[in-house]
Protein backbone atom coordinates (compact mmCIF):
# COMPACT_ATOMS: atom_id res chain seq x y z
CA UNK A 1 0.00 0.00 0.00
CA UNK A 2 1.46 3.56 -0.67
CA UNK A 3 0.98 6.02 1.16
CA UNK A 4 0.88 10.16 0.13
CA UNK A 5 3.97 11.87 1.51
CA UNK A 6 3.87 12.09 5.20
CA UNK A 7 4.94 15.62 6.83
CA UNK A 8 6.66 15.01 9.80
CA UNK A 9 7.37 17.85 12.35
CA UNK A 10 9.72 17.26 14.72
CA UNK A 11 8.96 19.19 17.89
CA UNK A 12 12.39 20.41 19.82
CA UNK A 13 12.43 23.54 21.81
CA UNK A 14 8.85 25.08 20.44
CA UNK A 15 6.38 23.22 22.20
CA UNK A 16 3.63 25.39 20.77
CA UNK A 17 1.16 25.33 18.10
CA UNK A 18 0.57 28.68 17.64
CA UNK A 19 3.17 31.34 15.50
CA UNK A 20 4.77 27.73 15.44
CA UNK A 21 5.96 27.71 11.31
CA UNK A 22 6.75 24.39 10.23
CA UNK A 23 3.64 23.01 11.72
CA UNK A 24 1.57 25.96 9.85
CA UNK A 25 3.76 25.49 6.56
CA UNK A 26 3.47 21.63 6.81
CA UNK A 27 -0.24 21.21 7.18
CA UNK A 28 -0.89 22.77 4.05
CA UNK A 29 1.49 20.28 2.41
CA UNK A 30 -0.81 17.40 3.62
CA UNK A 31 -0.89 14.64 6.44
CA UNK A 32 1.42 15.47 9.36
CA UNK A 33 3.04 13.36 11.74
CA UNK A 34 3.12 16.03 15.07
CA UNK A 35 6.46 14.09 16.72
CA UNK A 36 8.57 14.52 19.90
CA UNK A 37 11.26 12.26 20.75
CA UNK A 38 12.94 11.81 24.28
CA UNK A 39 16.57 10.65 23.57
CA UNK A 40 18.16 8.81 26.40
CA UNK A 41 21.61 9.62 25.18
CA UNK A 42 20.60 13.27 25.90
CA UNK A 43 19.18 12.93 29.39
CA UNK A 44 22.56 11.53 30.50
CA UNK A 45 24.33 14.89 29.49
CA UNK A 46 25.69 16.87 32.49
CA UNK A 47 23.94 20.01 31.71
CA UNK A 48 20.48 18.45 31.83
CA UNK A 49 18.18 17.63 34.68
CA UNK A 50 15.01 16.18 35.88
CA UNK A 51 13.71 19.73 36.07
CA UNK A 52 14.28 20.35 32.14
CA UNK A 53 12.55 16.92 31.86
CA UNK A 54 9.21 18.51 34.52
CA UNK A 55 8.52 21.56 32.64
CA UNK A 56 9.18 20.19 29.19
CA UNK A 57 6.75 16.92 30.28
CA UNK A 58 3.64 19.43 31.45
CA UNK A 59 4.36 21.19 28.03
CA UNK A 60 4.22 18.23 26.29
CA UNK A 61 0.95 17.16 27.62
CA UNK A 62 -0.74 20.79 26.80
CA UNK A 63 0.65 20.63 23.52
CA UNK A 64 -0.73 16.74 22.94
CA UNK A 65 -4.29 18.15 24.06
CA UNK A 66 -4.19 21.04 21.47
CA UNK A 67 -2.94 18.71 18.42
CA UNK A 68 -5.34 16.46 19.34
CA UNK A 69 -8.32 18.69 19.21
CA UNK A 70 -6.76 19.84 15.96
CA UNK A 71 -6.97 16.33 14.42
CA UNK A 72 -3.47 15.11 15.03
CA UNK A 73 -2.48 13.98 18.59
CA UNK A 74 1.09 14.24 19.33
CA UNK A 75 3.65 11.13 18.48
CA UNK A 76 5.69 10.36 21.57
CA UNK A 77 8.61 8.15 20.85
CA UNK A 78 11.43 7.64 23.10
CA UNK A 79 14.84 6.58 21.30
CA UNK A 80 17.47 7.95 18.61
CA UNK A 81 15.86 10.70 16.43
CA UNK A 82 17.50 8.86 13.29
CA UNK A 83 16.43 5.30 14.67
CA UNK A 84 12.98 6.73 14.59
CA UNK A 85 12.99 8.54 11.50
CA UNK A 86 14.07 5.82 9.80
CA UNK A 87 11.26 3.43 11.25
CA UNK A 88 8.87 6.32 9.31
CA UNK A 89 10.23 5.92 6.27
CA UNK A 90 10.35 2.48 6.30
CA UNK A 91 6.70 2.47 7.42
CA UNK A 92 5.50 5.52 4.95
CA UNK A 93 7.70 5.25 2.31
CA UNK A 94 7.50 8.78 1.38
CA UNK A 95 7.98 11.38 3.97
CA UNK A 96 9.78 15.00 4.68
CA UNK A 97 10.87 16.57 8.22
CA UNK A 98 10.16 20.12 9.34
CA UNK A 99 11.54 21.75 12.72
CA UNK A 100 12.71 24.94 13.72
CA UNK A 101 16.37 25.64 13.57
CA UNK A 102 17.73 24.62 17.13
CA UNK A 103 20.59 26.61 18.83
CA UNK A 104 21.36 24.25 21.33
CA UNK A 105 24.81 22.61 23.14
CA UNK A 106 26.89 20.70 21.40
CA UNK A 107 25.45 17.15 21.72
CA UNK A 108 22.17 18.63 20.18
CA UNK A 109 24.28 20.30 17.35
CA UNK A 110 26.06 16.85 16.37
CA UNK A 111 22.74 15.27 16.93
CA UNK A 112 21.18 17.69 14.15
CA UNK A 113 24.40 16.80 11.68
CA UNK A 114 23.65 13.45 11.99
CA UNK A 115 19.81 13.94 11.03
CA UNK A 116 20.79 15.74 8.07
CA UNK A 117 23.32 13.27 6.77
CA UNK A 118 20.65 10.62 6.98
CA UNK A 119 18.06 13.28 5.50
CA UNK A 120 20.86 13.67 3.02
CA UNK A 121 21.36 9.70 2.49
CA UNK A 122 17.43 9.22 1.65
CA UNK A 123 16.89 12.34 -0.27
CA UNK A 124 14.62 13.44 2.30
CA UNK A 125 13.65 17.21 2.56
CA UNK A 126 14.61 18.78 6.16
CA UNK A 127 12.97 22.13 5.81
CA UNK A 128 14.21 24.95 8.96
CA UNK A 129 12.44 27.36 9.83
CA UNK A 130 14.52 30.46 12.02
CA UNK A 131 13.84 30.28 15.68
CA UNK A 132 12.80 33.65 17.68
CA UNK A 133 15.14 36.32 16.88
CA UNK A 134 18.07 33.69 15.59
CA UNK A 135 19.46 34.18 12.56
CA UNK A 136 21.50 31.50 10.98
CA UNK A 137 24.43 31.51 8.66
CA UNK A 138 24.56 35.55 9.02
CA UNK A 139 27.89 36.50 7.51
CA UNK A 140 28.57 39.69 9.73
CA UNK A 141 26.82 40.72 13.15
CA UNK A 142 26.09 44.38 11.18
CA UNK A 143 22.59 44.50 10.66
CA UNK A 144 22.13 41.88 12.79
CA UNK A 145 19.43 44.24 15.24
CA UNK A 146 17.27 45.36 12.53
CA UNK A 147 17.00 41.57 10.66
CA UNK A 148 15.34 40.91 14.74
CA UNK A 149 13.59 43.71 15.04
CA UNK A 150 11.87 43.02 11.15
CA UNK A 151 11.14 39.48 12.61
CA UNK A 152 9.94 40.18 15.73
CA UNK A 153 7.28 42.72 13.78
CA UNK A 154 6.06 40.16 11.04
CA UNK A 155 2.60 38.36 11.98
CA UNK A 156 2.44 35.95 14.60
CA UNK A 157 1.05 32.57 12.90
CA UNK A 158 -1.94 31.58 14.18
CA UNK A 159 -2.46 27.93 14.86
CA UNK A 160 -3.48 25.93 12.10
CA UNK A 161 -7.05 24.32 11.29
CA UNK A 162 -8.58 20.81 10.95
CA UNK A 163 -4.78 18.62 10.88
CA UNK A 164 -4.86 15.36 7.95
CA UNK A 165 -2.87 12.65 9.74
CA UNK A 166 -1.52 9.56 8.02
CA UNK A 167 -3.33 6.28 8.59
CA UNK A 168 -3.02 4.52 11.44
CA UNK A 169 0.14 4.76 13.54
CA UNK A 170 -0.21 3.54 17.33
CA UNK A 171 0.77 6.48 20.00
CA UNK A 172 3.61 5.79 22.35
CA UNK A 173 3.43 7.67 25.90
CA UNK A 174 4.93 9.89 26.91
CA UNK A 175 7.81 8.76 29.78
CA UNK A 176 6.56 9.89 32.78
CA UNK A 177 7.84 12.37 35.12
CA UNK A 178 9.32 9.97 37.81
CA UNK A 179 10.98 7.74 35.01
CA UNK A 180 14.72 6.80 36.40
CA UNK A 181 15.76 7.94 33.06
CA UNK A 182 15.39 12.18 33.88
CA UNK A 183 18.14 11.17 36.60
CA UNK A 184 18.17 13.00 40.39
CA UNK A 185 14.84 14.18 41.87
CA UNK A 186 15.00 17.87 42.60
CA UNK A 187 12.98 20.28 44.69
CA UNK A 188 10.30 22.14 43.72
CA UNK A 189 9.56 23.13 39.45
CA UNK A 190 7.81 26.20 37.42
CA UNK A 191 4.74 24.66 36.23
CA UNK A 192 4.92 24.03 32.32
CA UNK A 193 3.06 24.19 29.28
CA UNK A 194 1.20 26.98 26.98
CA UNK A 195 -1.44 27.99 29.25
CA UNK A 196 0.21 28.36 32.30
CA UNK A 197 3.10 30.43 30.16
CA UNK A 198 -0.11 32.94 28.91
CA UNK A 199 -1.38 33.26 32.20
CA UNK A 200 2.13 34.30 33.46
CA UNK A 201 2.91 36.53 30.48
CA UNK A 202 -0.94 38.03 31.55
CA UNK A 203 -0.39 38.62 35.00
CA UNK A 204 3.02 40.31 34.19
CA UNK A 205 1.85 42.66 32.01
CA UNK A 206 -1.24 43.85 33.91
CA UNK A 207 0.55 44.20 37.26
CA UNK A 208 3.66 42.60 38.06
CA UNK A 209 5.29 44.29 36.17
CA UNK A 210 4.59 47.57 37.70
CA UNK A 211 7.56 46.80 40.57
CA UNK A 212 9.95 45.09 37.89
CA UNK A 213 12.91 47.13 37.51
CA UNK A 214 12.61 48.25 41.27
CA UNK A 215 12.78 44.65 42.72
CA UNK A 216 14.77 42.60 39.88
CA UNK A 217 18.05 42.71 41.94
CA UNK A 218 16.24 41.76 45.13
CA UNK A 219 16.54 37.94 45.58
CA UNK A 220 13.38 37.65 47.30
CA UNK A 221 10.87 39.63 46.11
CA UNK A 222 11.98 39.39 42.45
CA UNK A 223 10.66 36.40 41.72
CA UNK A 224 7.02 37.50 41.82
CA UNK A 225 7.82 41.00 39.84
CA UNK A 226 10.16 39.46 36.97
CA UNK A 227 8.64 38.18 34.26
CA UNK A 228 9.19 34.46 35.12
CA UNK A 229 8.65 33.71 31.41
CA UNK A 230 12.18 32.45 30.72
CA UNK A 231 11.63 28.49 31.29
CA UNK A 232 8.34 29.22 28.44
CA UNK A 233 10.68 30.95 26.02
CA UNK A 234 13.17 28.43 26.51
CA UNK A 235 10.98 25.31 26.09
CA UNK A 236 9.00 27.27 23.38
CA UNK A 237 5.16 27.32 25.01
CA UNK A 238 5.37 31.40 23.62
CA UNK A 239 7.64 32.63 21.14
CA UNK A 240 9.75 35.66 21.63
CA UNK A 241 7.37 37.32 18.82
CA UNK A 242 4.11 36.51 20.27
CA UNK A 243 5.44 38.38 24.09
CA UNK A 244 6.89 40.72 21.89
CA UNK A 245 3.99 41.90 20.29
CA UNK A 246 1.62 41.28 23.64
CA UNK A 247 4.03 43.94 25.43
CA UNK A 248 3.84 46.54 22.66
CA UNK A 249 0.28 46.70 22.68
CA UNK A 250 0.17 46.75 26.19
CA UNK A 251 2.53 49.79 25.90
CA UNK A 252 0.51 51.21 23.70
CA UNK A 253 -3.03 51.21 25.99
CA UNK A 254 -0.30 52.46 28.27
CA UNK A 255 0.91 55.57 26.76
CA UNK A 256 -2.92 57.22 26.34
CA UNK A 257 -3.67 56.70 30.12
CA UNK A 258 -2.93 59.33 32.23
CA UNK A 259 -2.57 57.48 35.57
CA UNK A 260 1.12 58.06 36.37
CA UNK A 261 1.24 54.48 37.31
CA UNK A 262 0.81 53.35 33.69
CA UNK A 263 3.82 55.51 32.91
CA UNK A 264 5.89 53.49 35.63
CA UNK A 265 4.46 50.18 34.27
CA UNK A 266 5.05 51.69 30.70
CA UNK A 267 9.04 52.07 31.77
CA UNK A 268 9.40 48.95 33.39
CA UNK A 269 7.69 47.25 29.71
CA UNK A 270 10.18 48.90 27.82
CA UNK A 271 13.39 47.68 30.39
CA UNK A 272 11.34 44.26 29.71
CA UNK A 273 11.78 44.38 25.79
CA UNK A 274 15.12 45.17 25.98
CA UNK A 275 16.14 41.87 27.79
CA UNK A 276 13.74 40.21 25.26
CA UNK A 277 16.39 41.28 22.47
CA UNK A 278 19.21 40.80 24.72
CA UNK A 279 18.18 37.43 24.73
CA UNK A 280 18.54 36.97 21.12
CA UNK A 281 21.96 38.51 21.02
CA UNK A 282 23.13 36.20 23.50
CA UNK A 283 21.96 33.17 21.49
CA UNK A 284 23.01 34.66 18.38
CA UNK A 285 26.35 34.21 19.90
CA UNK A 286 26.42 30.39 20.65
CA UNK A 287 24.49 30.06 16.91
CA UNK A 288 27.79 31.77 15.57
CA UNK A 289 30.18 30.25 17.38
CA UNK A 290 29.50 26.89 19.04
CA UNK A 291 32.36 26.06 20.22
CA UNK A 292 31.85 29.11 23.32
CA UNK A 293 30.37 26.13 25.19
CA UNK A 294 33.83 24.82 25.54
CA UNK A 295 36.31 27.20 24.70
CA UNK A 296 37.06 31.37 26.48
CA UNK A 297 35.82 33.81 23.77
CA UNK A 298 39.18 35.04 24.32
CA UNK A 299 42.15 32.32 23.49
CA UNK A 300 44.33 34.48 26.00
CA UNK A 301 42.54 33.19 29.48
CA UNK A 302 42.66 29.15 28.36
CA UNK A 303 44.77 27.67 31.06
CA UNK A 304 44.52 30.60 33.38
CA UNK A 305 42.00 28.93 35.72
CA UNK A 306 42.17 25.04 34.95
CA UNK A 307 45.12 23.54 36.65
CA UNK A 308 44.02 25.59 39.90
CA UNK A 309 40.84 23.77 40.19
CA UNK A 310 39.78 23.02 43.94
CA UNK A 311 37.13 20.09 44.42
CA UNK A 312 36.87 21.31 47.93
CA UNK A 313 35.83 24.95 47.06
CA UNK A 314 33.38 23.47 44.22
CA UNK A 315 31.76 20.94 46.26
CA UNK A 316 31.05 23.87 48.97
CA UNK A 317 30.17 26.13 46.16
CA UNK A 318 27.49 23.84 44.54
CA UNK A 319 26.06 22.91 47.96
CA UNK A 320 25.44 26.74 49.71
CA UNK A 321 28.68 26.35 52.50
CA UNK A 322 30.93 28.94 51.20
CA UNK A 323 30.32 31.13 54.22
CA UNK A 324 29.24 33.62 52.49
CA UNK A 325 25.26 34.03 53.93
CA UNK A 326 23.96 35.39 49.97
CA UNK A 327 25.66 33.56 48.31
CA UNK A 328 25.02 30.52 50.06
CA UNK A 329 21.22 31.35 50.50
CA UNK A 330 21.39 31.92 46.71
CA UNK A 331 22.37 28.98 45.47
CA UNK A 332 20.32 26.88 48.23
CA UNK A 333 17.13 28.30 46.89
CA UNK A 334 17.95 27.41 43.32
CA UNK A 335 18.50 24.08 44.54
CA UNK A 336 14.73 24.48 46.17
CA UNK A 337 13.05 26.52 43.38
CA UNK A 338 15.40 26.43 40.40
CA UNK A 339 14.83 29.98 39.42
CA UNK A 340 16.97 33.04 41.01
CA UNK A 341 17.13 36.60 39.78
CA UNK A 342 19.91 37.98 37.40
CA UNK A 343 21.96 39.13 39.87
CA UNK A 344 22.26 36.17 41.97
CA UNK A 345 23.16 34.29 38.92
CA UNK A 346 25.58 36.91 38.00
CA UNK A 347 27.00 36.58 41.84
CA UNK A 348 27.23 32.73 41.80
CA UNK A 349 29.38 32.85 38.84
CA UNK A 350 31.63 36.06 39.75
CA UNK A 351 32.37 33.81 43.38
CA UNK A 352 33.04 30.74 42.17
CA UNK A 353 35.14 32.34 38.82
CA UNK A 354 37.10 35.40 40.92
CA UNK A 355 37.11 34.28 44.44
CA UNK A 356 37.08 30.48 44.36
CA UNK A 357 39.22 30.55 40.87
CA UNK A 358 37.09 27.73 39.59
CA UNK A 359 36.98 27.20 35.88
CA UNK A 360 33.61 28.23 34.13
CA UNK A 361 33.48 25.19 32.05
CA UNK A 362 33.35 23.01 35.54
CA UNK A 363 30.26 25.27 36.93
CA UNK A 364 28.25 25.89 34.06
CA UNK A 365 26.91 22.46 33.89
CA UNK A 366 25.80 22.44 37.79
CA UNK A 367 23.79 25.79 37.10
CA UNK A 368 22.16 24.66 34.06
CA UNK A 369 21.23 21.87 35.88
CA UNK A 370 19.70 23.75 38.80
CA UNK A 371 17.72 26.47 36.28
CA UNK A 372 14.41 25.01 35.23
CA UNK A 373 15.02 27.77 32.29
CA UNK A 374 18.55 26.26 30.86
CA UNK A 375 19.47 28.03 27.19
CA UNK A 376 22.75 26.88 26.38
CA UNK A 377 23.03 30.31 24.39
CA UNK A 378 22.24 32.61 27.10
CA UNK A 379 23.85 30.25 29.99
CA UNK A 380 27.66 29.97 28.43
CA UNK A 381 27.88 33.45 26.72
CA UNK A 382 26.61 34.64 30.70
CA UNK A 383 28.99 32.42 32.25
CA UNK A 384 31.89 33.68 30.12
CA UNK A 385 30.98 37.46 30.77
CA UNK A 386 30.76 37.08 34.62
CA UNK A 387 34.35 34.62 34.43
CA UNK A 388 36.07 37.66 32.29
CA UNK A 389 37.13 35.74 30.00
CA UNK A 390 35.57 37.36 26.77
CA UNK A 391 38.18 40.15 26.33
CA UNK A 392 35.21 42.33 25.49
CA UNK A 393 33.44 43.27 28.56
CA UNK A 394 34.00 45.11 31.68
CA UNK A 395 35.46 43.37 34.36
CA UNK A 396 32.68 42.64 36.63
CA UNK A 397 33.30 41.10 40.10
CA UNK A 398 30.64 40.94 42.65
CA UNK A 399 31.64 41.79 46.67
CA UNK A 400 28.91 39.10 48.20
CA UNK A 401 29.38 41.09 51.34
CA UNK A 402 28.52 44.82 49.43
CA UNK A 403 25.64 42.91 47.68
CA UNK A 404 23.86 41.12 50.94
CA UNK A 405 23.91 44.88 52.12
CA UNK A 406 22.41 45.86 48.98
CA UNK A 407 19.90 43.73 48.07
CA UNK A 408 19.01 41.72 51.51
CA UNK A 409 19.96 44.40 54.03
CA UNK A 410 17.29 43.01 57.07
CA UNK A 411 18.71 39.19 56.27
CA UNK A 412 15.18 37.88 55.36
CA UNK A 413 16.35 36.31 52.44
CA UNK A 414 19.56 34.88 53.62
CA UNK A 415 17.61 33.43 56.97
CA UNK A 416 14.80 31.85 55.12
CA UNK A 417 17.11 30.02 52.79
CA UNK A 418 20.28 29.28 55.76
CA UNK A 419 18.99 28.42 58.72
CA UNK A 420 22.05 27.97 60.37
CA UNK A 421 21.95 31.86 60.73
CA UNK A 422 18.11 32.28 62.02
CA UNK A 423 19.02 33.77 65.03
CA UNK A 424 21.37 36.02 63.61
CA UNK A 425 20.72 39.69 64.20
CA UNK A 426 20.79 42.16 61.09
CA UNK A 427 23.86 43.89 62.21
CA UNK A 428 25.86 40.67 61.59
CA UNK A 429 24.12 38.37 58.81
CA UNK A 430 25.99 39.73 56.52
CA UNK A 431 29.26 38.84 57.73
CA UNK A 432 28.65 36.24 60.77
CA UNK A 433 32.27 35.43 60.92
CA UNK A 434 32.55 38.86 62.76
CA UNK A 435 30.50 37.51 65.61
CA UNK A 436 32.37 37.21 68.80
CA UNK A 437 31.05 34.39 68.16
CA UNK A 438 30.39 33.04 65.26
CA UNK A 439 27.21 30.46 64.84
CA UNK A 440 28.62 26.96 64.94
CA UNK A 441 26.98 25.20 62.41
CA UNK A 442 27.28 27.16 59.68
CA UNK A 443 30.64 27.19 57.49
CA UNK A 444 33.68 29.38 57.94
CA UNK A 445 34.44 31.62 54.51
CA UNK A 446 36.12 29.75 52.48
CA UNK A 447 38.64 32.53 51.33
CA UNK A 448 39.03 36.14 52.56
CA UNK A 449 37.38 38.24 50.07
CA UNK A 450 40.81 40.87 49.68
CA UNK A 451 42.81 38.69 49.36
CA UNK A 452 41.07 36.68 46.66
CA UNK A 453 40.09 39.61 45.00
CA UNK A 454 43.86 40.76 44.39
CA UNK A 455 44.81 37.40 43.20
CA UNK A 456 42.34 37.19 40.29
CA UNK A 457 42.82 41.04 39.66
CA UNK A 458 46.36 40.42 39.03
CA UNK A 459 45.86 37.24 37.04
CA UNK A 460 43.66 38.04 34.56
CA UNK A 461 45.81 41.43 34.20
CA UNK A 462 48.77 39.15 33.21
CA UNK A 463 46.12 37.83 30.73
CA UNK A 464 45.41 40.84 29.33
CA UNK A 465 48.98 41.98 29.13
CA UNK A 466 49.70 39.63 26.32
CA UNK A 467 51.03 41.00 22.82
CA UNK A 468 48.14 40.38 21.08
CA UNK A 469 45.08 41.05 23.39
CA UNK A 470 43.68 43.64 21.46
CA UNK A 471 43.83 42.45 18.53
CA UNK A 472 42.34 38.89 19.97
CA UNK A 473 39.47 41.08 21.62
CA UNK A 474 38.81 43.14 17.94
CA UNK A 475 38.28 39.77 16.18
CA UNK A 476 35.84 38.11 19.40
CA UNK A 477 33.96 42.38 19.43
CA UNK A 478 33.29 41.80 14.92
CA UNK A 479 32.22 37.80 15.99
CA UNK A 480 29.95 38.18 18.34
CA UNK A 481 30.04 41.49 20.27
CA UNK A 482 26.94 44.48 20.17
CA UNK A 483 27.14 46.76 17.73
CA UNK A 484 24.63 49.26 19.81
CA UNK A 485 24.08 49.69 23.41
CA UNK A 486 23.29 46.26 25.14
CA UNK A 487 23.49 43.59 27.02
CA UNK A 488 27.21 43.11 26.44
CA UNK A 489 28.26 47.06 26.93
CA UNK A 490 27.81 49.22 29.98
CA UNK A 491 23.94 50.43 29.43
CA UNK A 492 24.27 54.58 28.76
CA UNK A 493 20.96 55.23 30.63
CA UNK A 494 21.26 55.54 34.08
CA UNK A 495 17.90 54.15 35.40
CA UNK A 496 18.60 50.77 33.69
CA UNK A 497 21.70 49.89 35.82
CA UNK A 498 19.97 46.76 37.28
CA UNK A 499 22.67 44.88 34.67
CA UNK A 500 25.31 46.88 34.99
CA UNK A 501 27.16 44.75 38.02
CA UNK A 502 29.76 47.64 38.46
CA UNK A 503 30.02 47.54 41.67
CA UNK A 504 33.69 45.56 42.22
C1 LIG B 1 25.42 33.15 34.72
C2 LIG B 1 24.08 33.38 34.11
C3 LIG B 1 23.43 32.34 33.47
C4 LIG B 1 22.18 32.55 32.89
N1 LIG B 1 21.56 31.49 32.29
C5 LIG B 1 20.35 31.66 31.73
C6 LIG B 1 19.69 30.55 31.11
O1 LIG B 1 20.21 29.43 31.06
N2 LIG B 1 18.46 30.77 30.57
C7 LIG B 1 17.86 32.00 30.60
O2 LIG B 1 16.73 32.16 30.11
N3 LIG B 1 18.49 33.06 31.15
C8 LIG B 1 19.70 32.93 31.73
N4 LIG B 1 20.32 34.02 32.32
C9 LIG B 1 19.76 35.37 32.13
C10 LIG B 1 18.74 35.88 33.18
O3 LIG B 1 19.26 35.78 34.47
C11 LIG B 1 17.41 35.15 33.08
O4 LIG B 1 16.95 35.18 31.75
C12 LIG B 1 16.32 35.80 33.92
O5 LIG B 1 16.72 35.87 35.26
C13 LIG B 1 15.05 34.95 33.78
O6 LIG B 1 14.00 35.45 34.55
P1 LIG B 1 12.77 36.22 33.87
O7 LIG B 1 12.20 35.45 32.74
O8 LIG B 1 11.83 36.58 34.96
O9 LIG B 1 13.52 37.50 33.30
P2 LIG B 1 13.01 38.94 32.88
O10 LIG B 1 13.83 39.94 33.59
O11 LIG B 1 11.55 39.04 33.00
O12 LIG B 1 13.45 39.03 31.34
C14 LIG B 1 12.63 38.60 30.27
C15 LIG B 1 13.38 37.66 29.38
O13 LIG B 1 14.51 38.31 28.81
C16 LIG B 1 15.60 37.41 28.71
N5 LIG B 1 16.69 37.92 29.54
C17 LIG B 1 16.60 38.57 30.72
N6 LIG B 1 17.81 38.92 31.16
C18 LIG B 1 18.68 38.49 30.24
C19 LIG B 1 20.09 38.56 30.11
N7 LIG B 1 20.84 39.18 31.02
N8 LIG B 1 20.67 38.00 29.05
C20 LIG B 1 19.93 37.39 28.10
N9 LIG B 1 18.59 37.30 28.15
C21 LIG B 1 17.98 37.84 29.21
C22 LIG B 1 15.09 36.06 29.20
O14 LIG B 1 14.63 35.31 28.11
C23 LIG B 1 13.94 36.44 30.09
O15 LIG B 1 12.97 35.44 30.19
C24 LIG B 1 21.58 33.84 32.93
C25 LIG B 1 22.23 34.88 33.57
C26 LIG B 1 23.47 34.64 34.16
C27 LIG B 1 24.16 35.79 34.87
Amino acid sequence: MSFPRVNVVWFKRDLRVHDHAPLALASVEGPILPLYVVEPDYWQLPDVSRRHWLFIHDSLGELNAELTALGAALYCRTGRIVEVLEDLRQKFGNIALWSHEETGNDWTFTRDRAVSAWCNAHRINWHQKPSNGVVRGLKSRDGWSALRDKRMAESVIPAPTNLRVPADIAIDTVPAKDHPMFGETVGSVQKGGRSEGLRVLDSFLKKRASQYMMTISKPGISARHCSRLSAHIAYGTLSVREIEQATKMRIAELAVDLDPASKYLHKNLSAFLSRLAWRCHFVQKLEQQPSIEFRCMHPAFENMREPHFRQDFFDAWAKGHTGYPLVDAAMRSLHANGWINFRMRAMLVSFASYHLWLDWRQTAPHLARLFTDYEPGIHFSQFQMQSGVTGINTLRIYNPIKQSMDHDPEGKFIRRYVPELSSVSQQWIHEPWRLPEPPPLYAKPLVDHDAAIKMARDWIAECRNATYFKDDARQVHAKLGSRSKSADRKPRAKKDKAQLNLDL
